[in-house]
């Protein structure tokens, strides 16, 4: 018979959320597996920069990992929304709000790299990639798990399982939970580029008739461009020349960075929203994309994740259980709102700039205006992009995480 391991915590799913959760309860002591169905190469094969919100970059530094991040860190002090083929625009300044940066640009694959780094030094933290969940069960106070590790099949008992599974979350058809879906017949294509006359410091938001393109400061006068366009053009696009494609994405933007030049390596990423309606079930909690899936525009789904890592952290951090119902009841009472508010946000964003319906454009335009003229509003946006709305969990407000179990 296999031997059974026991844990406080498994979680399944390596990626960001759920690797930042494994760091965010490394210094509590728990005994944690991190379970990654993809090989570690793979995992470092993402291409993508995240617009990282001035919340989550605090959460960072409370987790430590923001000094090995900063150096590749780019900040967004401004933010520039237009609309092509009108004269409507919004802006937001860091300096107005008080705060250094409304944001920061980092390389998902430097993201991975730190959380990965202060894993391999956290004892508590189990490892296991390539390995995937089989099947569970719940029997009194813990939950038994059959996993593939390496391909042995193996045994685990946890306290509390956590769903970092992604948008095709298995652990979220397992809690049953009611899913609001939307398939945005769009699809983001992502890609570098060299401006001749960079804005540094400034990310662009435009909106087109195919849907959003945004610019997203590098260093050395580069974007990270993610261009959301219907999945019948993405295909052309993919295949034009470097020129021809430089040309199209020029027409676009605009003039507003001067030439665009030196376009990098091009990848198709299909966009839905998925919200789940209930994150946590019988010692069972769901958090990051298996948790809610948003459209990119605005950036706001690792950030809501995060903090989807900060709270349930706090949260378990003052359990002695942590798959205790009362902890995960506070838990989903904490974060039900920031994530139904964001999804909410994301999704109108996304749907409202792609009509072409004349009285609406008019309409969004005069909205655009009202923005950048009335403060209220646009501090309103600024501390949207920022994630600083809400109860702020300890991590991010630079305070370590109380431990019990010390
Ligand atoms: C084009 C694009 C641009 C974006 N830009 C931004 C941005 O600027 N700012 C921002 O905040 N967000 C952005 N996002 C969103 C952000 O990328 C995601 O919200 C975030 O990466 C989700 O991380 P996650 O760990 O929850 O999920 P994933 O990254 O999907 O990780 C889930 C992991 O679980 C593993 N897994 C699945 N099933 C199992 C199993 N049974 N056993 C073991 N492992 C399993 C998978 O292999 C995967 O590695 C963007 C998204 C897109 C598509």
């Amino acid at each position: 018979m296999t031997e059974t391991q026991e844990q406080h915590l498994v979680i399944v799913g390596g990626g960001l959320v759920g690797g930042a959760l494994a760091c965010a309860l490394a210094p509590l002591g728990l005994r944690i597996s991190l379970l990654e169905a993809r090989a570690p190469a793979q995992l470092q094969a993402d291409d993508r920069y995240i617009a990282l919100a001035l919340g989550s970059q605090r959460i960072l530094a409370g987790l430590g990992l923001w000094e090995t991040i900063a150096p590749a860190a780019e900040p967004i002090r401004r933010i520039h929304v237009s609309d092509r083929g009108h004269c409507a625009f919004a802006r937001i300044d860091q300096a107005e709000e008080g705060v250094e940066a409304l944001g920061y640009v980092v390389a998902a694959r430097e993201l991975g790299q730190a959380i990965g780094a202060a894993l391999a030094r956290a004892d508590c933290v189990e490892r296991l990639s390539p390995a995937r969940l089989i099947a569970h069960r719940v029997e009194g106070e813990r939950v038994h798990l059959d996993i593939e590790d390496g391909g042995r099949r193996r045994h685990l008992a946890t306290r509390l399982l956590v769903g970092a599974d992604g948008s095709e979350s298995r652990l979220r058809d397992a809690l049953g939970a009611r899913v609001w879906t939307r398939d945005y017949h769009q699809v983001a294509l992502i890609t570098r580029v060299r401006a001749s006359h960079p804005q540094p410091g400034t990310a662009f938001e435009r909106f087109t008739a195919s849907g959003p393109l945004a610019f997203l400061p590098l260093p050395e006068g580069r974007y990270s461009v993610v261009w959301t366009c219907r999945p019948e053009d993405s295909a052309a696009l993919l295949a034009l020349d470097e020129s021809a494609f430089l040309a199209r994405l020029q027409e676009h933007f605009g003039q507003r960075l001067g030439e665009l030049r030196e376009p990098g390596p091009r990848s198709l990423w299909p966009l839905h929203l998925r919200l789940a309606r209930k994150t946590t079930g019988e010692r069972l909690v769901i958090i990051g994309n298996a948790a809610h899936q948003l459209h990119p525009v605005a950036g706001q789904g690792f950030n809501l994740g995060l903090r989807d890592v900060a709270a349930l952290a706090e949260a378990l951090s003052r359990s002695a259980d942590p798959g205790a119902a009362p902890t995960l009841a506070d838990y989903q009472r904490w974060r039900g709102r920031d994530a139904l508010e964001t999804a909410w946000f994301t999704d109108t964003l996304a749907r409202l700039f792609i009509p072409r319906f004349t009285p609406l454009v008019a309409a969004r335009a005069l909205g655009m205006l009202a923005v950048d003229a009335l403060p209220p509003l646009r501090q309103g946006l600024a501390r949207r992009f920022m994630g600083c709305q809400g109860r702020a969990p300890r991590l991010a407000r630079g305070l370590p995480l109380e431990n019990p179990h010390a």
